[in-house]
């Protein structure tokens, strides 16, 4: 284990200015620091105090005994206002007293340095923090609870017993004769199934994260544009009478009950001479194509044409047909989704269906992975593959070794137990300073 020996501080706070600001201090002199700057310091564990600071505002400090604080040190998290005055100088005194400023990241990566928590849990205190949507945050708190971490590691404590069996029967052949090469077997076709379907999870978690992406498409005036802004409640596209206006794409954010969705508008589909619109036409095709989800417009009151046919008929599944602009015309039974972007009709309705198409089959309860751990999921899938190859086959069990160290190196990539210090810094990169 890596020894840490400076004590770092940083605000944990978002930007100044603010009616309160929090600034930690974390390390092992973190205690005797803060005594330099705060007046009466009678620390004890978890208990705040009022008190004075030397650099002339006020606040409370709650300080946190190593071993039972967020980074695992010895910790003191001081409120005070949260001017940028009140925040810097205090900063600036507790360097002055032999803190440095903490590095984006730094908090957590210590935290995990100190075995608190693992990468998968760093990793989802990022997501927490960045959280747009409730499922979002449902989401990054399961995993920070340590939902992923818990399965990996189970998977990997599986995978470790077996290679020492059949490590113990490469060396003491005499004494315990051959590996037990039927359990062997069993217990690594139950982890190849483990991580098949912590892999299946790799779309809903994208889609988590990310976003369910929805191109919204039609012919020229079917009322994309419009449609869009609806959802927005603002004007972000362009909406004319006039065909042929939204020549790029236009993509924008919402909260769908929870789900965040990205919505694509896109030039209307229709044949052309226009070369600026042509390539409009492309894109939308393209974009179409990469989206999860399609919903493909036609305006009620011109119904339902041959060429609306035709453009249909070249969009992949799955893909909602829905009548806009729904005021203009009554109801009628034939009519698929009808949505009114001028009177709101049917947008909930719209946006409920296309978040169930999207939450289809998922569950939140088990783990779910994000895209940085499909590659050394894959990896250890096929390793596993090849060692139980060579265990059923009766081959030698040396070989079989290599291909179980290979899968267990590959996962502990995921929890952090044998991740490189590339794939350490690489994550904790992507964090704000404070966290
Ligand atoms: P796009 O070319 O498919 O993006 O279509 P637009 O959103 O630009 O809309 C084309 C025309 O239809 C504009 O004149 C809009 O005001 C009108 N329009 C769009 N949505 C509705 C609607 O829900 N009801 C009515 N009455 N008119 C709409």
């Amino acid at each position: 284990m890596l020894t840490i020996e400076d004590t770092i501080v940083a605000p944990i706070t978002g930007l100044a200015p603010a009616a309160v600001a929090i600034v930690r201090l974390s390390g092992p002199d973190a205690w005797e620091i803060a005594s330099g700057v705060f007046e009466p310091w009678r620390p004890e564990h978890a208990h705040a105090v009022l008190g004075r600071l030397s650099t002339g505002d006020e606040g409370y400090a709650l300080p946190f005994e190593a071993g039972r604080s967020y980074t695992g040190e010895e910790t003191v998290e001081i409120s005070l206002h949260g001017s940028p005055a009140s925040v810097r100088g205090l900063v600036d005194a507790l360097c002055a007293l032999g803190a440095r400023p903490a590095e984006p990241g730094e908090f957590t990566l210590r935290a995990f340095l100190s075995g608190r928590i693992d990468l998968t849990q760093a990793e989802a205190v990022r997501d927490t923090v960045e959280a747009q949507t409730a499922l979002q945050l449902e989401l990054a708190s399961r995993q920070r609870m340590g939902g992923l971490a818990m399965e990996v590691s189970r998977i990997r404590e599986e995978c470790l017993r077996v290679l020492a069996a059949v490590e113990a029967s490469l060396d003491f052949s005499d004494e315990i004769g051959p590996v037990d090469r039927g359990s062997a077997s069993s217990t690594l076709k139950t982890q190849i199934e483990a991580i098949d379907r912590l892999l299946d999870t790799a779309r809903i978690g994208r889609i988590l994260r990310q976003g369910f992406r929805i191109a919204i498409l039609g012919r020229p005036n079917a009322g994309k544009s419009s449609l869009l802004n609806a959802y927005l409640r603002q004007d972000r596209a362009i909406v004319t009478p006039t065909p042929g206006t939204t020549r790029d794409l236009i993509e924008e954010a919402v909260d769908f009950d929870g789900l965040k969705a990205v919505l694509i508008d896109t030039a209307g589909l229709r044949d052309t001479r226009d070369s600026v619109e042509k390539i409009g036409v492309e894109r939308a095709r393209v974009a179409a194509t990469g989206a999860d989800l399609r919903w493909y417009l036609y305006d009620v009151a011109a119904a339902w044409t041959a060429e609306d046919e035709r453009q249909l008929a070249q969009l992949p599944a799955p893909t909602f047909r829905i009548a806009a602009k729904c005021d203009l015309v009554e109801a009628r039974a034939e009519d698929p989704l009808r949505v009114s972007s001028k009177t709101g009709e049917g947008l909930a309705a719209l946006a409920a269906r296309s978040t169930q198409m999207a939450l289809q089959g998922a569950s939140l309860e088990a783990a779910v992975i994000a895209p940085r751990h499909e590659e050394p999921l894959q990896a250890a899938r096929e390793a596993l593959t090849d060692a139980l190859g060579t265990i059923s086959a009766e081959r030698p069990d040396d070989l079989a070794a290599v291909g179980l160290g290979h899968a267990i190196a590959k996962l502990g990539e995921i929890t952090g137990e044998t991740a490189t210090p590339d794939i350490i810094e690489r994550i904790f990169h992507d964090f704000c300073i404070g966290k």
